[in-house]
């Protein structure tokens, strides 16, 4: 039985499966801080997420699962950037010590960081307060890249296509299967499911596209949020077909014909990329794509309009979609607002 923070991070996280040599790390856990040393030429690229109980996993979510989706969205801003994956640090805030979830946890952890080459090298533990006794996790991730190459939100240009990799809205579709919601086969909801807790890893192709693409960024609040990041970065508005937005046969199964465009442009959690990319540059693109093996779908164009212009063939349509924002949306449970 672990007693105390030293003790858990003894047996679940200083553990060879986890925390592993790679090159480039001089130092590990268990000191003040860890020590990396980045190959000559090469840039850190450095990201966070938060993953709170109640905010964006429900509170009895299988451990292993969230443990490898605490570390996969991180990684997917890596990817965004055109980062290689080089190690993270992990900040646990917990009601109690469960065993049983920690090993979990752990394992589910251990897993993507071994994909990935990934190793944890440090973090922080720290009880719960009583009064609100959910889980906070926290991983701060580093990756590297060649000076000078990162893949900017600011880089779109008039004239590019706008693509995103894999398929749209899969991951909220999993999260109402989650909540009851709605009703699919048993094939399609384990399919929305392992899109919400396993979202696929873009890193390689987001490597690849450092090569082609002008703009990038993930998807993690939908479509139509995160792309309006880009817009504003760059300075330009898209156009973009809704005729053409990548489903997947789960997700229209599980969601309504009314409702699949809203969902797939609106629905956060994907972690897909959406990038643009120029024309002239378009068939080796998707060359390098098909030889990863990554889906790519071509969903509209930059043009110099402001905003996001939706077209759609059956509804002439004024859609006004936002994703995600945090103060601003309901929460995954009512309680976590209060
Ligand atoms: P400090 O008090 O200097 O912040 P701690 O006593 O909190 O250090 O942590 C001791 C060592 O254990 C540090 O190297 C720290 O990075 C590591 N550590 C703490 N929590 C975790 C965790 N959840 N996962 C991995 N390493 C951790
Ligand atoms: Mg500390």
């Amino acid at each position: 039985m672990a007693s105390d923070e030293f003790d858990i991070i003894r047996r679940y996280f200083n553990v060879g499966a986890l925390a592993f040599p790679i090159p480039e790390l001089v130092l590990g856990i268990g000191d003040d801080c860890a020590l990396l040393r980045p190959a000559p030429g090469m840039q850190l690229a450095m990201s966070m997420d938060i993953l709170q109980e109640g905010v964006h996993f429900l509170p009895d979510s299988d451990p292993y699962r969230l443990g490898k989706r605490s570390l996969l969205v991180n990684l997917s801003d890596l990817a965004a950037m055109g980062a290689k994956p080089l190690c993270f640090t992990l900040g646990l805030c917990l009601p109690g010590v469960d065993e049983q979830w920690l090993e979990a946890f752990s394992k589910g952890l251990a897993q993507v960081a071994q994909e990935h080459h990934c190793p944890l090298v440090g973090g922080d533990m720290s009880s719960a307060s009583p009064r609100h006794g959910s889980k906070t996790l926290c991983i701060q991730v580093q990756g590297e890249l060649p000076v000078g190459l990162g893949l900017l939100r600011s880089g779109a240009n008039l004239g590019d296509l706008v693509y995103v990799t894999g398929s749209l809205g899969d991951a909220a579709a999993g999260l109402r299967v989650l909540q009851d919601a709605v009703k699919v086969s048993p094939v399609h909801r384990a399919a929305l499911l392992e899109a919400f807790y396993e979202p696929e890893s873009r890193v390689a192709a987001g490597r690849a596209l450092r090569e082609f693409a002008s703009s990038c960024i993930d998807l993690s609040d939908g479509l139509a949020s995160d792309l309006r990041h880009v817009l504003q970065a760059s300075g330009v508005g898209a156009c973009i077909e809704l005729d053409s937005l990548p489903l997947s046969s789960a997700f229209r199964e599980a969601i309504g014909a009314q409702e699949q465009k809203r969902l797939a442009i609106s629905g956060g959690d994907d972690y897909e990329l959406c990038f643009t990319v120029a024309a002239e540059k378009e068939a080796a693109m998707r060359a390098a794509m098909t030889a990863l093996g990554v889906p790519v779908t071509r969903i509209g164009v930059i043009t110099n309009q402001d905003g996001i212009e939706w077209r759609d063939q059956d509804v002439p349509l004024t859609m006004v979609v936002s994703g995600f924002r945090h103060f601003e949306a309901t929460p995954l449970l009512a309680e976590a607002s209060s």
